[in-house]
């Protein structure tokens, strides 16, 4: 049987956009109805990007004390998240944190910094990580993210080797100002038109859950087609215990995907990244999620633990997936180094809010309550979950 989906996805291969009403509507599909939206998002999938998921890995270079307030965030002004809290790593133990997470199966490092944005002094740092981590890691991608940019910074990036820059919009323009005050939408729009001008690779995406309406949703979405972001990374918001939208659970596993599907439609040969929140947002159906998005950050988020790397990597191979830029016979070994480790030491985290770091003790979890603050990687003595 024919869907209107399908349809849709029809006119889309054939050259033509999806509406806003068309948005709308796959938001507002009936749950029955996901798996039709699913197979219709899928074939742009399958189009634009066969079988292969992109794996990034995020490197937070500082962490926490951060001037601004966006009200999601746990390393925002007033933020009482216990998150861990560091100024900036040294070159050394950027490139140690980068290389276990390319080692563990990323290509593209995302590194990222806490604040309203960059000094002269803090570029310094990130053009000579970048030119280390390019000269110890041939073909690694680099992202920045390091806030708002002044004028000549994202120059000065992209001559470093920096490939892509991320800031995201976060949510729609009509509902920015609920949820931070201390900069404007304009500001970030600016920021990612500067990074763009430079030359640098625009990624740029939103957080789902924060109050928005469904057309705000579609709002944010249409403002990063027009922006023309390369990557969208789609969060879903984790709320943090001590900060303002503590205790805020306003998706469904059901709605995750709808919205995977939704940035599919919209954008459809655009990296639609599933970012944070996807553990105990997507739970049971990060696999179906899949199908429509072709990018994952790989363990840990910047503050809070994601599943053990293997898990993810698992879920990808299942599902019939690979990693973008290597053959089955490269990921199959991967997998094998890394049950291998594995079986070394006791399994990391799963995303929830057990506390118990997963050890052999951890039974598993339905439904985790808040996010398992991160206590290894960057800026710990512990190895990274990668
Ligand atoms: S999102 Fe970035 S700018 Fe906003 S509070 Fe968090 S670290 Fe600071």
């Amino acid at each position: 049987m024919t869907t209107a989906f399908d349809l849709l996805a029809d006119r889309i291969l054939s050259g033509g956009a999806a509406t806003t009403d068309d948005a709308l509507a796959v938001l507002r599909t009936a749950d029955a109805e996901l798996m039709s939206v699913v197979a219709a998002a899928g074939r742009l999938r399958r189009e634009h990007f066969g079988n292969t998921v992109k794996v990034n890995y995020l490197v937070n270079l500082k962490s926490g004390l951060c001037p601004e307030n966006c009200n999601y965030c746990s390393q925002a002004l007033g933020s009482q998240a216990p998150v861990l809290k560091y100024s900036w790593l040294s070159k050394d133990e950027t490139l140690a944190q980068a290389g276990a997470g390319l080692r563990g199966g990323a290509t593209r490092v995302c590194m990222v910094s806490s604040g309203r944005g960059p000094s002269e002094r803090d570029i310094d740092k990130v053009v000579e990580m970048t030119s280390a981590l390019k000269d110890a890691h041939e073909g690694v991608e680099v992202c920045a993210c390091l806030g708002l940019l002044k004028g000549g910074q994202a120059e000065r990036l992209k001559a470093a080797g920096v490939d892509a820059y991320n800031h995201n919009i976060n949510t729609a323009e009509s509902n920015h100002d609920n949820i931070v005050q201390t900069h404007t939408y304009e500001d970030r729009v600016d920021t990612i038109g500067k990074a763009k001008d430079a030359g640098l690779s625009p990624c740029s995406g939103l957080i789902a859950g924060l109050g928005e309406t469904d057309e705000q949703l579609v709002e944010a979405l249409f403002a990063l087609r027009e922006l023309d972001a390369d990557s969208i990374p789609v969060n879903f918001l984790m709320p943090f215990d001590g900060t303002p939208y503590e205790n805020t659970w306003e998706l469904s596993p059901t709605r995750c995907v709808k919205i995977l599907a939704m940035a599919r439609f919209v954008c459809p040969d655009k990296e639609i990244r599933i970012a944070g929140g996807r553990e105990m947002h997507l739970r049971t159906l990060q696999a179906t999620a899949l199908h429509v998005a072709n990018s994952i950050f790989l363990g840990d988020y910047l503050t809070s633990e994601g599943q053990d790397a293997l898990a993810d990597l698992e879920m990808l191979r299942d599902n019939g997936f690979v990693i973008l830029g290597m053959d089955q016979g490269a990921f199959d070994e991967l997998i094998e180094e890394h049950r291998a480790k594995v079986a070394g030491r006791a399994v990391g985290g799963c995303g929830s809010a057990c506390g118990s770091s997963c050890s052999d003790a951890c039974g598993g979890h339905d439904e985790p309550d808040s996010p398992v603050i991160r206590r290894r990687g960057a800026g710990t003595d512990v190895a990274a979950n990668a």
